[in-house]
């Protein structure tokens, strides 16, 4: 089965992804980045010979502003549905997340205001409840699993190729992914627990995934991650 992923540069260096990824039954857009990230979108999608119509479905990891604050405008533009866990839905529908920041930077960032702004507020098509959704039954393939601890309701994508989406699960790189470091994990400006984050990454490794691709940083390898595991008992 074979499954391209494109990497949508949302910002320069790595620093904010989104993912279109096309395999058996079309394509699904992974996050969609910050309000007016449009026209990198669809300059993503004419490289790959694709429109807005072939969307079929947008996933969003979670409801931070910098990977759902497109969303909203995506899915009048490609017609696809959108699908978010169920207990993402407030910080989809314009809640303020709760910021805990992991090191100085995010501290900083949080001072800005930036990831607390509003974003045009998204509806769910499809609101996943419980631990696994599989996407079969919208005729694509790969499995949605529930994935919190950057926050409660945060999924990730996995291929059969054992690729994955994790989202802001991890990140790597200094400051905001991106520039340098792209190898070393790191964790996110922000996360709600990092103890769940260690458990839903442990998960996804026993679940055989082999490449984690990130919002921020990425894409890093099982073996870096576990290490990332290790440290984040610890933390
Ligand atoms: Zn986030
Ligand atoms: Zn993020």
């Amino acid at each position: 089965m074979h499954f391209s992923i494109r990497t949508i540069p949302i910002l320069p260096w790595g620093m904010l992804n989104a993912f279109l990824v096309t395999g058996p039954g079309g394509t699904i857009l992974v996050d969609t980045g910050l309000p007016g990230s449009e026209r990198t979108i669809d300059r993503a999608l004419q490289a790959e010979g694709l429109g807005w119509q072939d969307i079929k479905l947008i996933i969003l990891t979670h409801g931070h502003i910098d990977h759902a604050g497109s969303a909203a405008n995506i899915r009048r533009l490609s017609g696809a549905q959108v699908l978010y866990h169920a207990a993402e839905t407030d910080y989809c529908m314009g809640k303020k997340p709760i910021l805990r920041p992991t090191r100085l930077f995010g501290r900083l960032f949080r001072l800005t205001g930036a990831i607390e702004r509003p974003f045009p507020p998204v509806t769910a098509d499809i609101a996943v409840e419980g631990k696994t959704f599989d996407l079969e039954t919208l005729g694509l393939s790969g499995t949605v699993l529930h994935t919190p601890g950057h926050t409660t309701g945060s999924v990730s994508l996995m291929l059969p190729s054992g690729d994955v989406l994790a989202g802001d699960l991890a990140a790597s790189g200094i400051l905001l992914g991106g520039i340098a470091l792209r190898g070393r994990p790191e964790r996110p400006p922000f996360e709600e627990d990092p103890r769940i984050v260690a458990g839903s990454l442990e998960e996804l490794l026993s679940a055989g995934a082999v490449r984690f691709h990130l919002g921020h940083g990425g894409p890093l390898g099982a073996k870096a991650i576990a290490n990332h595991v290790r440290r984040l008992k610890r933390s």
